[in-house]
């Protein structure tokens, strides 16, 4: 996605070889204008999918996810990162290894939220080695629904997670994709052949 890309080129910051910050316009500060544009490209992706919701994790993946299930007329659940281990029943949950945070969190969803034979949309922020991806494809096979695609807005494309999903069967949308990164370099990739 052209305008994704220049505005990554514009604000995005290599912090290492393994790392882009773009608290400029997705993780911090949001640019709404952008975020609309994504919901619109990845509705249009994935409208023939059929979707019946959105799911994402907080926070990042919030701004982006809620334009596309506005593009797609669906509702649109987030799960919840918890600290406590407490087990409770009414909650769909999951362990995943945060890639930014380098600890392991326990996301969740309430089964008040996600139903057995929905067809379900996972929309993310970055996707490195796959993790919050595959928590959140567990969570909705957990429920009896089906992962529909996945949308992600900056793939980094030089770290596994795509090829991991992919060869999971999953279908993966990336509107950006990044090769490498490097000091003030940052090098796309071309899209993901299906
Ligand atoms: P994964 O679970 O695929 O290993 O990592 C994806 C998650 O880690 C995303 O939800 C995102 O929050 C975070 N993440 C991974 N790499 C980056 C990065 O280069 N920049 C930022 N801002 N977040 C990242």
């Amino acid at each position: 996605m052209k305008l994704l890309q220049d505005k990554i080129m514009q604000e995005g910051i290599a912090l290492s070889d393994q790392v882009l910050k773009v608290d400029a316009f997705l993780n911090h500060q949001v640019d709404p204008v952008l975020m609309a544009e994504i919901g619109k490209e990845f509705a249009a992706r994935f409208r023939a999918e059929r979707i019946t919701k959105v799911l994402t994790i907080e926070s990042s993946g919030i701004a982006p996810a809620v334009m596309t299930a506005l593009e797609l007329k669906v509702p649109v659940i987030y799960a919840r990162k918890r600290k406590s281990l407490t087990l409770r029943e009414d909650l769909y949950t999951e362990k995943v290894y945060s890639f930014t945070k380098q600890e392991e969190s326990e996301v969740s969803v309430s089964k008040k939220f996600l139903f057995a034979g929905e067809r379900i949309l996972i929309i993310d922020d970055f996707l490195a080695n796959g993790e919050a991806a595959f928590g959140l494809a567990r969570i909705i096979e957990q429920a009896g629904a089906t992962v529909s695609g996945i949308g992600i807005v900056i793939e980094k494309a030089f770290q596994p997670g795509g090829d991991k999903l992919a060869a999971a069967g999953y279908r993966v949308e990336s509107l950006a994709r990044i090769a490498s990164l490097g000091e003030g370099s940052i090098v796309f990739a071309d899209e993901r052949q299906h």
